[in-house]
């Protein structure tokens, strides 16, 4: 029996590890646009030496003019990402249509220089400041070059203010329900703060390349973090789909491996269809007496089970069994 657990969890592991190292980009890519950075993942070492930047300016739309007041245009050489620049410059025309314009604000900031920004705010504020106030050099979005920071020209006047912007909320619904069209998802949703550690940006707009995986990720109100199953120190919230809800319910409820006390074979199995493994997030359907379980991030494996009172029989892919005991 230990060897067959012993087997199953190697497989687990193999396949854990294999995720995290084939990324779910494109076929071919050089570099994942799913990655993840954010405040506990730092951005890949190599990713600024294999990134393609382009650059980019903004012009005003053809009859667009500022009113007399406005100096502040951001006429920076922007930096972006290949692909982003030009999903961004189709999303853009898009919007245009409907006499929605948005311009680029803030795009591809170095390691390098984010370094500087730090150096800078801990001189003339202090440690406590630049922590406060200013991400952490490797730990920002912005370094992916996938990240685009818009302002927006409303009436001839520019609109680049946080809080101006957030109060802008009927323009920016018309414009985050096409980003998915485009490959891009909204990265900093509201109300997910505790998720991806930073307040609603409707501004900072994320290219994942992957129009579908877009739309799936807004379809169901899921962060970046959810959709990779990587959110901070807690079972992923991915949502399941209704396919997924147990028939059986008696299976609901946490279970520990009778022959392998304190050893942490401990199976959660919530009410919603997501539970764990060993602490390992997963999701599970069931199916008569057949359950597939899927640890989130890799592939599913499909066993049988046998429900007895507080007891439950999971038999794993070689055909052996483990009992588990009720907690
Ligand atoms: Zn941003």
């Amino acid at each position: 029996m230990k060897k067959t657990l012993a087997i199953l969890l190697a497989i687990v592991i193999a396949g854990l590890a294999l995720a995290a190292c084939t990324g779910r980009g494109e076929e071919g890519a050089k570099y994942d646009y799913l990655v993840l950075v954010n405040k506990q993942n730092k951005l890949p070492d190599d990713w600024e030496s294999v990134i393609e930047l382009e650059d980019a300016q903004n012009t005003l739309p053809e009859g667009v003019e500022l009113n007399e007041n406005n100096d502040y245009l951001p006429t920076d050489v922007f930096k972006v990402e290949k692909k982003a620049l030009a999903a961004f410059r189709a999303l853009q025309a898009d919007l245009e249509k409907d006499g929605i314009i948005i311009l680029l604000d803030s795009t591809y900031r170095s390691v390098a220089r984010q370094e500087e920004i730090w150096k800078e705010f801990e001189e003339e504020k202090g440690l406590e400041y630049a922590q406060k106030y200013v991400a952490v050099p490797g730990y920002s979005e912005h370094h992916t070059a996938l990240a685009i920071d818009i302002c927006l020209i409303k009436d001839g006047v520019i609109i680049n203010d946080n809080e101006e912007m957030i109060a802008e909320k009927e323009l920016f619904a018309k414009i985050h329900k096409r980003l998915a069209d485009y490959g891009f998802i909204l990265r900093f949703p509201e109300g997910k703060e505790a998720i991806t550690g930073y307040a609603y940006e409707p501004w900072h707009f994320r290219y994942i390349d992957s129009p579908e995986i877009a739309k799936e990720i807004t379809k169901k109100g899921l962060t970046l973090e959810e959709y990779l199953g990587k959110t901070p120190d807690a079972p992923a919230t991915t949502e399941p789909d209704d396919t997924t809800a147990p028939a059986a319910q008696g299976i609901v409820g946490t279970w520990e491996a009778r022959d392998y006390p304190d050893m942490n074979f401990i199976y959660i199995f919530n009410e919603d269809g997501t539970g764990s493994y060993m602490g390992e997030s997963m999701t599970y359907v069931i199916d008569g007496d057949k359950i597939s379980i899927t640890y989130v991030g890799t592939e599913s494996f499909d066993t049988t089970f046998e429900l007895n009172g507080d007891e439950l029989n999971i038999v794993d892919s070689l055909g052996a069994d483990t009992i588990y005991i009720r907690k």
